[in-house]
């Protein structure tokens, strides 16, 4: 099996310009002691909104790894992809993140819960696992409800793991299952069962995104309650490790949280647990370094943050349309958000200042952020004339992704 390493960060490169900064950052935790392998994910919706092919990052990710003389494993990351979207990531993908979200609260099979339930008494009652906070009590009632709402989206993961298999081999990629694009929050004695019936479907899975409690919105930081995070996702940690013992899964299978950028409440929470424990991490950025490229523009001054002021006026004429698909996960006070006129007139600290993630800045603005968050598209519509200004402001831009990447998210996480 093609092994993923303890820690690793996806790194999601839009438009495919940005993986050479984002590799430096992992040589930079490496020169701090600390290994974290590098994975390009790029989601089906991503490339559909872009136009772009999985071949394109993974050309972007070799031609980093040769520019940069990197020696240790990386990966390119089939993100969410579902039975109908894998066919075009089988060439270039060594990781498949199998996104079985939309099949969950679907009925199973009514035979297939009864045989799950006779397979596993040993989950009824009060399980003791190591490391929880609270042993679960599970009845048959619950196996019954549990299963019966996850057994159907297990089941396509196992369909789906089946297909890359026949393609790939199933010695040649990592596998992900992800249920994290979903209303409710997976508690970890559902993450147990979950597990289980994965392990019964002979699906190896080496990470799992589950949906987390409170909100994880784009490209700020999280909204929820840390108490109850740290509580859950040390559970959760407990229960992974349970489960590799008990079910015969893959010794290195970690959690992966997804829109995971710029959570930095999290991050001494999640480094504590993982130093406690000694779990693994699979940290899943994308839209960040996008951030980045901006912040970059506008820094480079002249036609850079003319460019990027274009580039916000035109997110802003299309609020609506750009922040629909992502409604659940972005928190956008219109009021707070200034005309274009107004950035217009503004200096390159301004634009910079105001866009950044530093929440100590007096003009950060975490609507005016989500908005260019979900701008990407607008963008992708200027074409060349985007990627030739990346290009001729390479130099601020690759300063820019590094740190962010670097300083705000693997050191803390990871370093510290
Ligand atoms: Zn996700």
């Amino acid at each position: 099996m093609l092994t993923l390493a303890k820690y690793s960060v996806g790194v999601g490169d839009r438009f495919a310009h940005q993986a050479r900064a984002q590799l430096r950052a992992c040589q930079l935790a490496g020169e701090a002691g600390v290994e974290v392998i590098p994975v390009w994910n790029k989601s089906n919706r991503e490339h559909t909104i872009i136009g772009s092919e999985p071949t394109a990052t993974r050309a972007a990710a070799d031609a980093a790894v040769k520019a940069l003389g990197w020696t240790k494993p990386y990966h390119v990351d089939a993100d969410h992809i579902r039975l109908e979207t894998v066919e075009r990531f089988l060439p270039s993908c060594d990781f498949y993140t199998i996104d079985v979200a939309d099949s969950i609260g679907q009925p199973a099979h009514a035979g297939a819960v009864k045989i799950f339930s006779a397979r596993h008494p040993e989950l009824l009652g009060t399980v003791a696992i190591p490391g929880v906070s609270e042993p679960f009590t599970t009845t048959p009632q619950d196996v019954e409800r549990i299963v019966g709402k996850y057994l159907k989206a297990v089941k396509d993961a196992g369909a789906i793991y089946n297909k890359i298999t026949w393609i790939k081999g199933r010695d040649n990629f990592i596998t992900e299952v992800s249920m994290d694009e979903t209303d409710a929050p997976q508690t970890p004695q559902e993450l147990l069962l979950i597990l289980a019936a994965l392990a019964d479907e002979n699906v190896p899975l080496q990470t799992i995104a589950p949906k987390f409690t409170g909100r994880f919105n784009k490209g700020v930081d999280y909204v929820g309650d840390l108490v109850q995070f740290e509580k859950e996702f040390r559970d959760d940690l407990a229960v992974l490790a349970f489960a590799v013992k008990k079910f015969r899964l893959p010794a290195n299978l970690k959690l992966s949280v997804h829109s995971g950028s710029d959570k930095f409440s999290l991050y001494p929470i999640i480094n504590r647990a993982l130093r406690d424990t000694g779990a693994g991490l699979h940290l899943k950025t994308a839209g960040t370094t996008w951030l980045e490229e901006v912040i970059g523009l506008a820094e480079s001054g002249d036609e850079g943050l003319a460019l990027a002021k274009q580039i916000y006026a035109k997110a802003l004429a299309k609020k609506d349309e750009l922040c629909a698909p992502y409604a659940t996960v972005i928190d956008i006070k219109a009021t707070e958000l200034p005309d274009a006129e107004t950035v217009n007139g503004w200096t390159a600290e301004q634009f910079t200042g105001a866009l950044r993630h530093d929440q100590s800045h007096p003009l950060f603005n975490p609507s005016l952020r989500q908005l260019v968050h979900v701008g990407f598209k607008v963008a992708a519509q200027l074409g060349e004339v985007y990627l030739a200004m990346l290009r001729k402001c390479e130099t601020a831009i690759a300063r820019n992704v590094t740190a962010n990447l670097y300083d705000r998210h693997l050191k803390l996480l990871f370093v510290s």
